[in-house]
């Protein structure tokens, strides 16, 4: 089964994932997270690659293609897997369909959270994520802190905050998501494979998005 994630920076793609990674028994696949692991490499690669995350601009299409591509291609994604924040336009949402068409595959869902962006400004500035990278628990010091500051609950290990994940990068970011998101979305409505789930102000739980989910994918 393979299921992209459409939805703004900060709109809980990442966190309803984790969920259903556990429901589902995929994998998650963030072309974020990649690209973050890249630059950490600190060579000429990683300082291209920031001088584009760190201003909120996309990457150029050629360079997130040739990853997931080859991240697509791995032995542990066969069963399946949970794409978030790739396609984010609609040239990387054809591409997707040819590289899964040579591979076998097909997209099952599109699952689209629709937040207000005054909430996703208020959830990310205050986003909190575990450094250990097999853990990447998710926080956020208003609405769901720690128990103790600044170390994740699960693990122990320390919570760091994005570098692209300031006031004013996310607005960038925002503007980024919103000149391309409304043609991707209606990109796979058009298909029938879009499963929308509307969330203002945290109103719904982990918990019902993800019955949401599996309900439309048995549709
Ligand atoms: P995210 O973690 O999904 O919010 O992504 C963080 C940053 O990584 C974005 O602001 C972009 O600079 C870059 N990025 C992630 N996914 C893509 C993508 N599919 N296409 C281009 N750039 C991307």
């Amino acid at each position: 089964m393979n299921i992209i994630m459409v939805g703004a920076p900060g709109s809980g793609k990442g966190t309803l994932a984790a969920y259903m990674v556990e429901a589902l028994g995929i994998k998650h696949v963030s072309s974020g997270d990649m690209i973050r692991e890249c630059i950490k490499k600190e060579d000429a690669f990683a300082e291209k690659l920031n001088s584009y995350i760190s201003k909120g601009l996309l990457v150029p299409d050629e360079i997130i293609l040739e990853m997931i591509e080859k991240r697509l291609q791995e032995e542990d994604l066969i069963p399946g897997v949970i794409l978030d924040g790739f396609p984010r336009n609609v040239e990387q949402a054809i591409a997707l369909e040819k590289i899964f068409n040579k591979l076998n595959k097909k997209i099952d869902k599109a699952v689209y959270l629709n937040v207000p962006d005054e909430e996703i400004i208020q959830r990310i500035i205050n986003r909190r994520t575990c450094s250990n990278k097999a853990c990447k628990q998710i926080y956020n010091i208003k609405f769901s802190p720690s128990k103790q500051e600044g170390i994740c609950d699960k693990c122990g290990s320390k919570l760091e905050q994005r570098a692209d994940d300031t006031q004013e990068i996310v607005e960038e970011r925002l503007r980024v998501y919103h000149e391309m998101s409304e043609e991707l979305v209606e990109f796979y409505r058009k298909q029938g494979l879009l499963c929308e789930i509307q969330n203002k102000n945290d109103e719904k739980t982990q918990q019902q998005m993800l019955d949401i989910v599996i309900q439309n994918l048995k549709q």
